[in-house]
């Protein structure tokens, strides 16, 4: 059966590096042009040439997001279920060789957390747990994940890549959507990164999106962690990757999301920054390839930088994140998987957002309104 993986391996790194690089003023002047872009106008749009047009880009972008979205931004937060994890990521403060309280929530402390998150008005779920298939794997999900979903309408996942029967059965239980990051398309440097576990497996996680397709999952997020190889040629890889899913799964919703390194414990220095220009010039290039795709912005950026950037093509956002387990109802800091930099309250993030016109959507779809 055809997979990313087949697309994937006529791709070359470098090739598509030097292409970005040395794409001009013209290349970009007719992708701004193009009613409708494709790959190619999309490497224009990410390259140093365009960054004398990130005003031009920025006006398309929001009003090609307007058309689509309307005036609303879709709020979602995560519960992180357990910070075990058996996998070693050097960037990543859960990694199994960190030594860090562990903690997996029973189903008490879940219906805890529960209320705490119900509080705050959120309606949409992103649930986060290391990489432990044994402690937090299927047995684990099929226990919690009925519960959870009594309280929310919107139940999305990121935890380790499952095989398809998999997430049939949790699609069952009540999973709405997965987000599956592959943090680096460069399968070298992702070596240097995934030392240890299951993920060192790169294809198995550059197959999920297929698997998840083909499960019937209502809506899936990619995307790379920025600052683990060089910025362009990693973000062509999600566009690329996300080119190919839509072609090959229409029925199914997607979401890209761009989040930058952070510091954590036993912290690594990205390899290749990425400015606060250049994540608005990324935004908006996927935005003008894509009117369509969901962009989603976490609380790892700054309250200023959110909030400016909200009115350019944004069409999700974190708010309130506790970035470790039980970090809702109890406070026990030490236990995060990165420092997060926006740590306002929902209900301010929630009030910036109004103040800028736009309305806060606390739920992102609710079965009721399907067929
Ligand atoms: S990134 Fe995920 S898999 Fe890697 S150490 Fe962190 S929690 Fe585990």
């Amino acid at each position: 059966m055809t997979t990313f993986s087949d697309v994937f391996n006529q791709m070359d790194w470098d090739d598509i590096r030097l292409s970005i690089y040395s794409k001009t003023t013209a290349d970009v002047e007719r992708a701004l042009r193009k009613p409708k872009r494709d790959l190619e106008d999309f490497k224009a749009l990410i390259s140093p040439a365009a960054e004398p047009f990130l005003e031009q880009m920025a006006q398309q972008s929001a009003a090609l997001t307007r058309k689509r979205f309307g005036n609303t931004i879709g709020f979602y937060v995560p519960l992180y279920l357990s910070n075990l994890c058996a996998n070693d990521c050097t960037y990543c403060g859960f990694s199994m060789s960190n030594k860090l309280k562990r903690r997996t929530l029973s189903e008490a402390d879940i219906e805890r957390e529960c209320q705490a998150i119900k509080q705050l008005k959120f309606d949409s779920l992103l649930l986060v747990t290391g990489e432990h298939e044994t402690k937090v794997g299927m047995n684990y999900f099929r226990q919690v994940l009925p519960k959870i979903k009594s309280h929310f309408s919107y139940l999305a996942m990121e935890v380790q890549p499952l095989d398809q029967d998999e997430y049939a059965e949790l699609k069952t239980l009540g999973l709405d959507a997965v987000m599956v990051y592959q943090e680096t398309y460069n399968p070298r440097t992702y070596a240097e990164h995934h030392l240890r576990g299951n993920k060192t497996d790169f294809h198995y996680r550059l197959q999920t999106p297929d698997r998840l397709a083909r499960a019937g999952i209502d809506k899936i997020g990619v995307g790379a962690l920025i600052g683990l190889d060089e910025w362009r040629t990693d973000c062509f890889y999600v566009a690329a990757h996300l080119h190919y899913l839509e072609r090959t799964y229409w029925q199914t919703r997607y979401s890209i999301s761009f989040p930058r390194l952070r510091p954590c414990t036993g912290g690594l220095q990205p390899k290749s920054i990425m400015n606060d220009r250049q994540l608005v010039q990324l935004l908006c290039a996927y935005r003008l390839l894509n009117p369509e795709v969901e962009l989603s912005l976490s609380t790892r950026e700054s309250p200023a930088f959110r909030d400016n950037v909200l009115p350019l093509g944004v069409t999700t956002m974190s708010a309130g994140s506790k970035t470790q387990p039980g970090g809702y109802a109890d406070d026990v800091p030490e236990l995060e998987q990165f420092a997060i930099n926006d740590d306002r309250s929902a209900e301010a993030v929630a009030t910036a957002v109004q103040q800028r016109g736009f309305q806060v959507v606390w739920k992102d779809w609710h079965h009721a309104y399907s067929g």
